[in-house]
């Protein structure tokens, strides 16, 4: 099993996992908003639906640039991205998505399973003691 190299990627691998869920988590009031606000033709609801999407938009651009610096011990390739690279045989998936598999284990299980190589990696920092 693979560890981090340090302390920073360690906390940037959690806060992206956060970031990737609440984004998911926001989508549905945004559009839960924007659907009465349409409905009922108010106008300060599709406002709100609008600044919520803005917000995603933001965090969005964010977890894009905090995730591009993450990357897999071993094949270096970002496991919370979708990269073009082709998946390893047995990667799993949360409702067709293997970021959200990442994810989910970095933040209840304590480790990984890189989708692109497939080898797990621990969420703790590699020993310096040799
Ligand atoms: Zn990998």
């Amino acid at each position: 099993m693979h560890r981090l190299p340090t302390k920073s990627a360690l906390w940037r691998y959690r806060l992206a996992s956060c970031l990737l869920f609440f984004l998911i988590i926001g989508l549905f009031p945004a559009v839960g908003v924007l659907v009465y606000g349409v409905i009922t033709r108010d106008i300060p609801c599709i406002t709100i639906s609008g600044y919520i999407f803005g917000g995603l938009i933001l965090l969005l651009l964010f977890n894009f640039i905090l995730t591009s610096k993450l990357r897999c011990p071993l094949c270096l390739v970002s496991p919370l991205q979708n990269r073009g690279c082709s998946k390893h045989r047995d990667v799993q998936r949360i409702f067709g998505s293997h970021r959200l598999k990442v994810a989910k284990s970095i933040l209840v299980e304590g480790h990984f399973s890189c989708p692109y190589c497939g080898e797990m990696t621990a969420m703790e920092i590699r020993s310096t003691n040799r």
